[in-house]
């Protein structure tokens, strides 16, 4: 994280969660490596080593980390400079559980895990905690990690204007006769030098490919005239991601294929147009659902609209149908309607857009238009 988000907004964090906490009659939140630990602490962890980190916080009592004792080091370095926050190591051959179960309050009743602590860990504590009643912290944490400080916004479009100079350049890697996995390798180096600390995603999905919209990368050899998917994104050192998605076309494209993009293009940009605080998450999604389908080609749009990001790709809010969410001030989510016909090819348009009072901030700022290379 970058130190103006560390030292002003940890704090601040970690007391609006035990704030309610108290109000949810929540004894003590369990927080595990992921998107929820480093908002807290600064402290990201891994969510795949087997030992165990965990964040205790109470209300009413000092803030709690349990560290693995030769993660000492890395924790030490990461966590918020002046965050009150009490390290408790655990060594190989110790019960980690058993050590987790010692830092709960005495008499806890009601126990908050994150979403994304193993489950073996969540019901070890509940075995040694045989009175209490476990509940996601989810609600408390989405709720907050939702709505970004002016901070965290910076963060995003910082993300944002290092992964549109990668979109820019794409001409210089993405040619007829080269596989999709050598562009892939060239736009990950891309990725990295303008300056993010990690590739998260690289999809370069061509022709019948771009009709996959999770496609890995191939060995296909990319040809004239089929379109392009490039969805890409990293990770800054500010810890917030950067997520954008353009269609290419190297050489001419089909006719039938500029009717799709065209139709797409005006979804995304009258969804991009209609943000506003207070519009539920399934309005907007609805918005460019049925300009596509006007289009006739509303079977072949078949995902949701977007997701949050922030120090995670994918995180709240998510605009999809059936979601009732009003959409918020500082709310930061992407924008990406796409269009798929299976066996022949595909179009996504994705930008991050920021709900601000006055309307939606795009924050990826290269051109929508389809671009022939
Ligand atoms: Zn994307
Ligand atoms: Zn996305």
């Amino acid at each position: 994280m970058t130190d103006a988000i560390h030292t002003s907004e940890c704090a601040e964090r970690m007391a609006d969660v035990l704030r309610e906490l108290a109000t949810a009659a929540i004894d003590a939140a369990l927080i595990t490596p992921g998107g929820n630990l480093e908002y807290l602490t600064g402290y990201r962890g891994s969510i795949t080593t087997e030992r165990i980190t965990c964040l205790v916080l109470a209300p009413g009592r000092p803030a709690v980390l349990l560290v693995p004792r030769l993660e000492l080091p890395l924790v030490q370095e990461a966590l918020a400079g002046d965050l009150e926050v009490t390290l408790v190591t655990w060594d190989d051959g110790q019960d980690s559980l058993d050590r987790l179960a010692a830092l709960l309050p005495d008499n806890a009743r009601r126990i908050a895990v994150d979403e994304q602590m193993w489950s073996e860990r969540s019901s070890g504590v509940a075995e040694r905690s045989p009175a209490a009643t476990f509940v996601s912290a989810s609600p408390i944490l989405q709720r907050l990690r939702s709505s970004k400080s002016a901070a965290e916004i910076e963060a995003l479009a910082e993300a944002g204007t290092a992964i549109d100079v990668v979109h820019r350049q794409i001409g210089d890697w993405l040619r007829a006769g080269r596989t999709e996995r050598e562009v892939g390798r060239d736009v990950a180096a891309a990725i990295l030098a303008a300056g993010h600390t990690t590739v998260e995603f690289v999809i370069v999905a061509s022709g019948p490919n771009s009709a996959s919209p999770h496609a890995d990368l191939s060995d296909r050899v990319i040809r004239e005239g089929e379109p392009i998917v490039v969805d890409i994104g990293g990770r800054m050192p500010s810890g917030y991601n950067s997520d954008c998605t353009r269609t290419y076309v190297v050489g001419e494209p089909s006719q039938e294929f500029q009717r799709l993009y065209s139709t797409l293009l005006q979804a995304q940009r009258l969804q991009c147009d209609q943000v506003r605080p207070g519009i539920l998450a399934q309005e907007l999604d609805a918005i460019g659902r049925s300009v596509i389908e006007e289009g006739g080609y509303g079977e072949y749009f078949v995902h949701r609209t977007g997701h949050g990001i922030g120090l995670e790709t994918h995180e709240q809010p998510y605009v999809v149908a059936g979601s009732p969410v009003p959409l918020e001030v500082g709310a930061a989510f992407s924008i990406e309607p796409g269009i798929y016909l299976p066996g022949v090819g595909g179009a996504r348009i994705e930008d991050i857009v920021v709900c601000q009072a006055d309307g939606g901030r795009r924050l990826n700022q290269e051109s929508r238009e389809l671009r022939l290379l």
